[in-house]
């Protein structure tokens, strides 16, 4: 898909949500992409898709956010990590991955997943392109 601004991006992440259905294990979605490709921007429309009326605080300087989500989804937690800061195995500890990904009730969201140096078995990849200022290339 080619989006044209940031609101089509958060537009494509809703259809993405609604057509979402959980497997067996725990649904992890790997986001792909330079900075400033719009990974967080995505993230943005998964906040609305599950009715947040303020945006997704960017997690780049925290490395994880929690949200408990509202009735009715099949998940009870978002899990938005941005691992572009970690540089340490201390650090990965510190975030506790394996006891997210363990936990069927979360849907988690990695930007960066290489940098967590661990076989995160995502299962959806999205990875996002710059094409120009405004348009972006994003493969689901
Ligand atoms: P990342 O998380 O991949 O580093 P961000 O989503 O934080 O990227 O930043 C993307 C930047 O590009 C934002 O400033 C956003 O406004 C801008 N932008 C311009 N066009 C688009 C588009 N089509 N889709 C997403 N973001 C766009
Ligand atoms: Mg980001």
């Amino acid at each position: 898909m080619i989006t044209n601004n940031p609101e089509q991006t958060k537009a494509l992440a809703k259809q993405f949500m609604e057509g979402l259905v959980p497997g067996h294990g725990t649904t992890i979605i790997e986001l792909l992409g330079d900075l400033g490709a719009g990974k967080t921007t995505f993230m943005h429309g998964v906040g609305e898709y599950f009715g947040f009326t303020k945006p997704l605080a960017s997690p780049t300087f925290v490395i994880g956010k929690h949200y408990d989500l509202p009735e009715g989804f099949p998940w009870k937690r978002l899990i938005h990590i941005d691992a572009y800061r970690i540089e340490s195995a201390k650090e990965l500890s510190g975030i506790g991955w394996h006891t997210y990904a363990s936990d069927k009730s979360n849907i988690i969201f990695v930007e960066w997943p290489s940098n967590l140096e661990t076989d995160i078995h995502a299962t959806k990849r999205i990875i996002f392109k710059h094409i120009n200022e405004n348009q972006r290339d994003i493969e689901i």
